[in-house]
């Protein structure tokens, strides 16, 4: 009889979690997913008040430490704490982020502009991968989580540096998996399509009749922070024990049937 890991109600029990931008949008989804599945989780972000909240609310199974993932001290500090206060880490979420509003041409893109996206959505990956992964070594087992987005696969869609960013952040997760598949630690990115959240705001378009207007998804939804956080939670459970080096899109179609778009 075969016993399937998906049967368990409660698919994280006992693991641990540091999840980065987990205070709010996608973050904050899967921080309340995650908890509701037996895990502790570790909620690091620059906005202290909201990852307080949440914390609140997820009562004694999260808690809340200001992490910048620019700042290689701060990265280690969050993984450190997630180890000393529950004496390991399983999943690692990268998932902080920030895109720009609007599209400059790459003739006058504004380098500093550039690298500031570069630094937060590539540079932080970088660094909560690589202590994330010193962290993990010793158990041999963990799994590592990037969201990168529809624009690691494809361009025209955002800002050259975000465009960027997410193609990086697929990069450095390939070779990551390949690197630490040795020690029994998974390197995945999840990569949704737009998403309901404060990030995306400025790229939702209401029609008249008040209804979000999305383009080429084949189902013509713009996406809810849990649908993401269900593709976390796989990728950050047992059941996706033999998935690594993987960009699983969640995108409804999107980039299949519009790789054009602009
Ligand atoms: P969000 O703005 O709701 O959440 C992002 C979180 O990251 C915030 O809590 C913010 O405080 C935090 N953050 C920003 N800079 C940080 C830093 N330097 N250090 C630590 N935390 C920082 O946005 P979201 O949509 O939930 O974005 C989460 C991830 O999903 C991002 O990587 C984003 O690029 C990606 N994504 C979003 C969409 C979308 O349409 N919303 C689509 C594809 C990918």
């Amino acid at each position: 009889m075969a016993s399937f890991v998906s049967a368990a109600a409660r698919r994280l029990e006992g693991k641990v979690a540091l999840i980065t931008g987990g205070a709010s949008g996608i973050g904050e989804s899967t921080a309340r997913l995650f908890s509701h599945h037996g895990a502790r989780v570790l909620i690091a972000d620059i906005q202290e008040e909201l990852g307080q909240s949440l914390c609140n609310d997820l009562r004694n199974s999260a808690f809340f430490v200001r992490c910048d993932v620019t700042k290689e001290d701060d990265v280690e500090n969050a993984v450190n704490k997630a180890i000393s206060e529950h004496g390991k880490l399983d999943i690692m979420f990268n998932n902080a982020g920030i895109v720009e509003p609007s599209k400059p041409s790459i003739l006058d893109n504004d380098k500093a502009e550039f690298e500031r996206v570069i630094r937060v959505n590539l540079v932080g990956a970088f660094l909560g991968t690589k202590h994330a992964a010193r962290a993990m070594i010793p158990a041999r087992r963990g799994s590592i989580i990037t969201t990168a987005s529809v624009c690691s696969t494809i361009g025209g869609v955002a800002s050259h540096a975000y465009t960027s960013s997410k193609h990086g952040a697929v990069g450095l997760m390939r070779n990551a998996a390949v690197e630490l598949g040795q020690y029994g630690i998974r390197v995945n990115c999840v990569s949704p399509y737009l998403v309901a959240t404060p990030l995306a705001k400025d790229f939702f378009k209401l029609d008249d009749d008040g209804v979000y207007r999305v383009y080429g998804n084949l189902k013509g939804e713009v996406l809810k922070p849990e649908d993401v956080a269900e593709a976390a939670l796989y990728l950050g459970s047992d059941e996706s024990k033999y998935v690594s080096g993987h960009n699983l899109l969640v995108d409804g179609g999107f980039t299949i049937v519009n790789p054009g778009f602009c």
